[in-house]
This record gives C-alpha cells, structure tokens and sequence, in this order.
C-alpha cells in the first residue's frame, strides 16, 4: 500500500463505524479465536480477504473474523510481506 492508503487506512481505524463491527466481530465469536485448534480469547478482527485499502472490504462483516493478538499479528505479517511487523497503533495492523 502507498504512504497515502496507509494514512486513509490508518483513519478508518479510528471510526467508530468500525468499533462497532469490530465489537460484533468478536461477540458474534463468544471471543473465541477462529483459528482451528487455537485456545486464545480473540480481541481482534480480522480481514478474511486483505482489503488493501478498499472501504468495501474493510468494513463488511461478511469479511471479518475474530482472531486471538498472536494468530492476528502473523496472518497480517505473513500477508503484509512484513508491513504488519512496523509499529502498530492500538495494537492493530493496518493490512489486516
Ligand atoms: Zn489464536
């Protein structure tokens, strides 16, 4: 992503559009992780498909998933090619 989505992306995680999603994410989840065999209580939601900067994708529920921090963090770095491994704001990357 260029300097200017991540700027973009980096406001739309502080909407409270986004909260909301995120908080019925995980309740949706009983915050339990979705990663199989995983035992972790999810505090993150995750992008099934990396949105990449694409508002759609960012924000339909049909595309999040509850993830425990630690599943989150390597799906995002493993997707990101390492942007998720940059410092984060509150604990959330900006790829995932
Ligand atoms: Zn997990």
């Amino acid at each position: 992503m260029s300097d200017e989505t991540v700027a973009k992306v980096r406001r739309w995680y502080r909407q409270r559009i986004w909260f909301a999603r995120r908080d019925a994410c995980l309740k949706a989840a009983l915050y339990r992780c979705a990663t199989p065999g995983c035992l972790e209580r999810a505090t993150d939601c995750d992008h099934i498909r990396p949105h990449r900067g694409d508002w759609s994708l960012f924000i339909k529920s049909s595309n999040h998933q509850a993830l425990c921090h630690s599943c989150h963090s390597r799906k995002t770095a493993r997707e990101d090619g390492g942007f998720g491994n940059r410092r984060r704001e509150a604990g959330q990357g900006v790829g995932g």
